[in-house]
């Protein structure tokens, strides 16, 4: 090499990096292989999946979310699309992997585009416009409901094909129930319904309380099992005396001193049980430890008490009740404490609960799910969870559509109809956003066993009349699904379609990755890659250098 002519470093050893097209190739293949992974999962006749971690531990879905939460993915442009289905989780709890197939179609389209000359820029465009499009599409085939018909129909509808499948007439009305008792002014929040699943029953013997469930029993058998008009006092505050093991040292130089100091220690709990009595408590829940001493004494006051209860479970009970926490034992008074007309602990199945009902507050409530073993149950609980999100969703935004392929297909036409309004390329793009919608229609045909080819053309020949025309995937005919019943409220494909066209932007626009060392974002070869056997080859932490196959750094 000539002098002047040594190659620069600009990044430390190890550093990989892939710019332009290589770029892309890469993050559009990473996408399309997550959205490969959770599309045989969609729709009722859509398959599960079993997931093992590390410790052995299952767990059996069909939800989205849940799929890539477990998977531990870490390629950084998959990784997106994972914020794409926890997002939907959390905006309306249902759609998740409506919204990442839609995303790795968008990238698997915006690939053809490349291949063919169009630039990403152009794409990433096009792709913008086509979702604020399909928006306003969106709004024009919705429908206004939100009669209590409806809220059962798309309760139905998030649960059809899921665990929860035997008994979902009788969970969409619990569901239903649930959701409408919380409702504050048009609004709900979601975290007042409290799913407490147990196993050991069948599905059909799930109900609601009409207050709070926490799975924990009372800190010791000698305290009462149910206290009527209960007044309950919440702490963050341990009732012990400090662990001296770790907190300090003593000498003691005569036995007298020991007998001193343990009546001393004693003398604290007493103190700490007097104080709770005295401010009118009857029931406590600690968010820390109780000792045994401790337990002792607020037993032979009649004092209920349940140690280290769930920081979650204290702020419900804090709603419920009007209870204040209290950080220190010294500042309990009577004015901290809440009411509960009765507090109980029964057991059912191996499970032993304590039950808080007839409270001040009564707009948080309890869901008991039972299901025959733990994953059934656990499964039912996602089902529930995807419900009580649709439910919540229409009665706040009272919009619906139908479901079943319908609005995607409706998008898609429609769509097509601006794309020839537009000049350039650009045009291009919102075709391809406009193909790209049908994966779902598609896939449900797929999973459903059907031809999605002939599925497809069916189908968009049934939009020339109707736009509620979708897939009955139990006979694998076209049929109206306002009809027949399968509704969706209107933000699960607002927000899928919405995410989903960001998410395949934000990608599109990479045109280089820097990883530091030890990440290898690269992907091996595209057919060592097809489904979850090629999850591992994606950019774990091998530590494979990252330096193969790319140009050098000079
Ligand atoms: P997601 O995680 O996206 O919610 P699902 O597995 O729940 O995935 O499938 C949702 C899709 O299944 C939606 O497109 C919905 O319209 C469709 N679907 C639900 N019930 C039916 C039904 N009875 N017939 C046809 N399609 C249905
Ligand atoms: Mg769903």
């Amino acid at each position: 090499m000539a002098q002047g002519q040594q190659p620069i470093f600009i990044l430390p050893q190890n550093t990989s990096r892939y710019v332009g097209r290589e770029a892309q190739r890469i993050n559009i293949l990473a996408g399309k292989i997550l959205a490969e992974t959770v599309r045989t999962t969609l729709g009722p006749k859509g398959m599960d999946k079993m997931l093992v971690d590390s410790l052995g531990d299952i767990v059996i879905t069909n939800d989205g979310v849940t799929i890539l939460r477990e998977m531990d993915i870490s390629h950084p442009a998959a990784k997106m699309l994972v914020e794409v289905a926890k997002t939907q989780e959390d905006e309306v709890g249902d759609g998740t992997t409506t919204a990442v197939i839609i995303a790795g179609e968008l990238l698997k389209e915006a690939e053809k585009l490349i291949e063919m000359g169009v630039h990403p820029t152009i794409i990433a465009l096009g792709y913008r416009n086509a979702a604020l499009k399909a928006q306003e599409i969106l709004e024009e085939i919705s429908m206004e409901a939100s009669d209590r018909d409806t809220l059962m129909k798309v309760a139905i509808t998030a649960m059809t094909g899921k665990g929860s499948e035997r008994a979902k007439e009788k969970l969409a009305e619990l569901v239903v129930d649930a959701v409408m008792q919380v409702e504050e002014d048009g609004e709900i929040d979601k975290d007042n319904i409290n799913i407490q699943r147990i196993q050991g029953a069948s599905v059909n013997e799930s109900r609601i309380v009409n207050g709070i469930v926490i799975d924990k029993s009372r800190a010791d058998t000698s305290m009462p099992k149910r206290v009527e008009n209960a007044r309950i006092a919440l702490l963050k505050y341990p009732i012990e005396v400090k662990d001296l093991e770790t907190d300090a040292k003593i000498r003691l130089t005569d036995p007298s001193q020991m007998q001193a100091f343990i009546e001393q220690e004693e003398q604290m709990i007493r103190d700490m049980v007097e104080k709770i009595k005295s401010s009118g408590a009857n029931v406590v829940f600690c968010q820390k430890g109780i000792d045994d001493l401790a337990l002792h004494y607020l037993s032979r006051e009649g004092i209920m008490a349940l140690k280290r209860v769930k920081k979650s479970d204290i702020k419900r009970i804090e709603k419920a009740t009007g209870a204040r926490l209290v950080t220190n034992i010294d500042d309990l008074t009577a004015e901290d404490l809440g009411e509960a007309g009765v507090i109980y602990e029964k057991k059912i199945f191996d499970e032993v609960l304590t039950f808080i009902e007839e409270c001040k507050d009564p707009k948080a409530i309890s869901i008991i799910l039972r299901g025959s073993t733990k994953h059934v149950a656990e499964e039912m609980e996602r089902a529930l969870e995807d419900a009580i999100g649709v439910v919540a969703s229409t009665i706040e935004d009272r919009e619906v559509v139908a479901g079943g392929g319908a609005p995607e297909v409706e998008i898609a036409r429609k769509l097509r109809e601006y794309a020839d309004t537009i000049s350039g390329r650009e045009q291009l793009a919102v075709s391809a956003f406009a193909d790209a919608l049908e994966i779902v229609p598609k896939t449900l045909a797929e999973n459903a066993g059907l031809d999605s080819i002939d599925v497809l053309v069916d189908l968009r020949a049934a939009h020339e009349e109707s736009p509620y025309m979708g897939i009955d995937v139990f006979d694998g005919e076209i049929i109206d699904m306002k009809e027949a019943g399968v509704i969706e409220p209107q933000r699960v494909k607002k927000q899928a379609i919405q995410s989903a066209a960001e998410a395949a932007e934000m990608i599109l626009r990479i045109d280089d990755m820097i990883a530091a060392r030890g990440f290898d974002v690269s992907s091996k070869d595209e057919d060592d890659m097809e489904g979850m056997g090629g999850m591992g080859g994606m950019g774990g932490m091998g530590g494979m250098g990252g330096m193969g196959g790319m140009p050098p750094m000079m």
